[in-house]
């Protein structure tokens, strides 16, 4: 049994850190809980996870899971649920649970909230905290029924520290013969990047529409992310006229992150693309409009054309 079951993503190698912070929130809202692990070829990465203070690490792993197809992933998860008592099912907010998680919520017939950044307890009920109108706003949330599905925001919420007595990995045996055939699995394409991940990366560097081009924008953006050790974001307007690929947007229909430094390379700061960003410790906007909305949030404003101050500072940075 276990009040709070918290889907924890991974890349078939490793676990994905945001997806821990779930448990961060399975913490404050009390009650034991239990980290689920799906896929194939589980067992290095279930036993990163036994010291995380969970009840079990339960392992769902069959070859039919290899591949996230989100109808058999979400019967998984909502099984799993039903058997563990899990009252309410965690994971992070991210594109593998957009897809996942609300058929995993559908099947259970329950309430799902979304992005939650922090819980509110009044009179014996929880209330849920959540950006809306991009993030120009918040609502608190509560739910009805006895069991719910939340994702949060990994920004929200710290890391929770792995310094608990190993709990036990249980295998969740389940007919993989019963599981959907709805989807099927055609190909994969990964891009291989020796550059940190956008939502876990101290630096990220971000460029905007007047990088042209997918090759000015790797010499610039890509240049300057590198000479910091940091990862690539872009606008929408960047994605849509095919410069950056689309999992590097920032914002409301991309990424949500919180580097330590955020650098925007011609970036107007239009209020979609600041939901992403606002989070940042440090915001260093580059714009040669003094105007541009960027500027009432950026903690440092450069106004110049980028086209010049960027192979300047990227210069600089390498000779230091
Ligand atoms: C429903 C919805 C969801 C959206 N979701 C997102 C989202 O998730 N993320 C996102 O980013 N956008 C999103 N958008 C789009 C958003 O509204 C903006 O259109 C977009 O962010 C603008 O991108 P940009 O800043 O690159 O381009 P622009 O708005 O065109 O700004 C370019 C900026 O570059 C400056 N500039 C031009 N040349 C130079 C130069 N040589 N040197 C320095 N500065 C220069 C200009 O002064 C300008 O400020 C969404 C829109 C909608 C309607």
């Amino acid at each position: 049994m276990a009040e709070s079951l918290i889907l924890i993503e991974h890349d078939r190698q490793q676990v994905k850190r945001p997806s821990l912070h779930a448990i961060t929130l399975a913490q404050q809202l009390g009650g034991n809980y239990a980290l689920l692990v799906v896929g194939h070829g589980l067992d290095g990465i279930a036993a990163s996870l036994v010291s995380y203070g969970a009840s079990a690490v339960v392992v769902a792993d069959d070859p039919a899971l290899a591949e996230p197809l989100a109808d058999r992933y979400a019967m998984v998860i909502a099984e799993a649920a039903r058997r563990l008592g899990a009252k309410t099912i965690l994971g992070t907010s991210s594109t593998f649970s957009k897809d996942v998680l609300p058929r995993a919520a559908a099947l259970l017939d329950a309430p799902m909230v979304t992005d939650v950044i922090a819980i509110e307890k009044m009179d014996g009920s929880i209330s849920y905290r959540r950006p809306i109108n991009a993030g120009s706003m918040f609502a608190n949330v509560k739910v009805e029924g006895d069991r719910r599905v939340l994702t949060v925001r990994a920004t929200a919420f710290e890391p929770p520290a792995a310094n608990a007595a190993p709990c036990p990995i249980s295998h969740f045996d389940f007919d993989a013969a019963s599981l959907p055939n709805g989807m099927q699995f055609i190909s994969r394409e990964e891009r291989r990047s020796d550059r940190p991940d956008l939502t876990e990366a101290r630096v990220v560097v971000s460029g905007g529409r007047p990088l042209k081009d997918k090759e000015t924008f790797e010499r610039l953006v890509g240049r300057l992310a590198d000479a910091l050790g940091g990862a690539i974001g872009a606008t929408r307007a960047a994605v849509d006229a095919g410069m950056a690929p689309n999992d590097y947007q920032i914002g409301q229909t991309g990424k949500i992150i919180a580097p330590e430094l955020y650098i925007a390379l011609g970036i107007s700061g239009a209020i979609q693309h600041l939901a992403g960003i606002k989070d940042s410790r440090i915001i260093v906007a580059i714009n040669k409009d003094p105007d541009a909305p960027i500027f009432q949030m950026a903690t440092y404003a450069l106004v110049g054309d980028l086209y010049q101050i960027v192979p300047q500072l990227i210069e600089s940075i390498r000779r230091a």
